[in-house]
């Protein structure tokens, strides 16, 4: 029997306390905050899409960085053997749109509650309110050949307490959303560790943009859009769907989505155009405004604009055609009505910046996947010390995706623990 220390009371954390229990070793959790699960509790808008009832290879596609690194860990535990899980440890669930996984209950203090009593049922000790200020090594030698240059001897809490073990597994979350614990401090313990660290960023964040005009239309919500974004000339994003204007720039599924691709551009400029009527051709679009502004030729530009368009965008899309808003309709010269298809189709918008940390629902970029061994979640270099979860380079799309990356690293994990 072997003994473990999970540092990090969250998603991964308590799934590879339960894997590392079940395995047969004497297991002990260290959470920082008061209590279990901070970050779950907030998920899904409260209601925790925990998974994903997608085909596998449809979860796959939906990771965004290191898919192929996730091969073990998603066959090990699959989304199947997730709702399995739940299911069986009393947690009934239910698949609403898109294949999200939710508790049927709506509360996704159940997500935590079913993790702490298969916890609890399998003998993890859990101690709340404990820091782990660093981890303990000591040279390793196993022979000359071994791969291995340190091994795992215990941690150190923050009031100086040294507990000892032969494994431990690095739990501690990402950057984002710091209030629920996962500040960063897993990137600190692991280069200390002599890990490398890629750059990290904010993800699955709302978008800055740089135009007066986007303030206006706070709190539009447009649904059936494509949005391009473009560094120079290259298109580095394309998307359909529903997306959202606040009061500093964009936000919404499409534009949450596309955060993950362009992070790494910003803060810089990025032209980001949105389709307003994707459906439409410019042609058909002409055609279209032709016919309202046959039938409506003594009336003002303004009157129309809810005929085609929200009629929050009146002011600012006229603005951009060139156009004021109290023009009649038959004095519009042809370029004029050239202008609002083209702005129409390309409605145009600067990125300059993601909302940060504070506002990001995964951190991407963390412990490099070069460092793991994709079959264990062990590390190459320290024996005995395992990284999961958030912590890792890893993120995927919303719809459950990123909880299954941290179920299944923390299973594969506790599970690969075997004396
Ligand atoms: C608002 C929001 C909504 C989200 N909604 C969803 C969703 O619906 N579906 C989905 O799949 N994903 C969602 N996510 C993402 C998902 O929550 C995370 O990817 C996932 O929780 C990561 O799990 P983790 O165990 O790696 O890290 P965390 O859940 O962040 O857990 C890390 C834990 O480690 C503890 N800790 C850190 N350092 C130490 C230390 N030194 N000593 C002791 N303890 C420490 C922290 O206090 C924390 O409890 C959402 C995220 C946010 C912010």
């Amino acid at each position: 029997m072997s003994k473990v220390i999970v540092v990090g009371g969250g998603a991964s954390g308590m799934m590879s306390a339960i894997a590392a229990a079940d395995a047969g070793n004497e297991v002990i959790l260290l959470e920082s905050n008061e209590k279990l699960g901070k970050k779950i509790y907030i998920t899904g808008k409260g209601r925790c899409n925990f998974t994903n009832a997608s085909d596998i290879e449809d979860v796959f596609e939906a990771v965004v960085s290191n898919k192929k690194f996730m091969y073990s860990a998603f066959y090990t535990f699959t989304n199947s053997d997730v709702l399995d899980f739940f299911e069986k440890a009393g947690m009934p669930y239910k698949i609403e749109r898109g294949n999200r996984a939710f508790p049927v209950s709506d509360h996704s203090s159940d997500v935590i509650k079913t993790l702490e009593k298969s916890m609890k049922s399998k003998g993890v000790k859990v101690f709340l309110h404990t820091f782990v200020s660093e981890i303990l090594t000591e040279d390793y030698f196993e022979n000359e050949k071994s791969k291995y240059i340190r091994k795992i001897i215990g941690v150190r809490l923050k009031n100086g307490d040294v507990l000892n073990c032969d494994n431990v597994i690095l739990a501690n979350g990402g950057n984002s959303y710091q209030t629920t614990g996962s500040d960063g401090n897993g990137y600190k313990l692991a280069k200390k560790l002599g890990l490398k660290v890629t750059d990290i960023r904010p993800a699955l964040v709302p978008l800055v943009t740089k135009e007066g005009y986007i303030p206006f239309l706070q709190g539009l919500s447009l649904k059936n859009v494509s949005i391009s974004i473009f560094n120079g000339n290259k298109k580095l994003y394309e998307d359909f769907g529903e997306m959202l204007f606040t009061h500093f720039g964009i936000s919404g599924p499409i534009v949450l989505s596309a955060s993950s691709y362009i992070s790494k551009y910003l803060p810089g400029e990025l032209k980001a155009y949105i389709d307003l009527k994707p459906a439409l051709s410019a042609e058909q679009l002409d055609k279209r405004l032709l016919r309202e502004f046959d039938e409506n030729q003594n009336k003002q530009i303004k009157s129309i604009i809810p005929h085609i368009l929200p009629n929050k965008m009146s002011s600012v899309f006229l603005d951009l055609a060139g156009i004021d808003e109290n023009t009649v309709i038959n004095s519009i010269t042809r370029q004029q009505r050239e202008n609002m298809v083209n702005v129409m189709k390309h409605f145009p918008m600067t990125i300059i910046d993601t909302r940060g940390f504070k506002e990001a629902i995964v951190t991407q970029g963390g412990v490099g996947i070069k460092e793991i061994n994709p079959s264990t979640m062990e590390t190459k270099k320290v024996k005995g010390l395992y990284v999961v979860g958030e912590l890792l380079d890893l993120d995927a799309l919303t719809g459950g995706f990123n909880l299954q990356i941290a179920w299944s690293t923390g299973y594969l994990a506790g599970s690969s623990i075997i004396d």
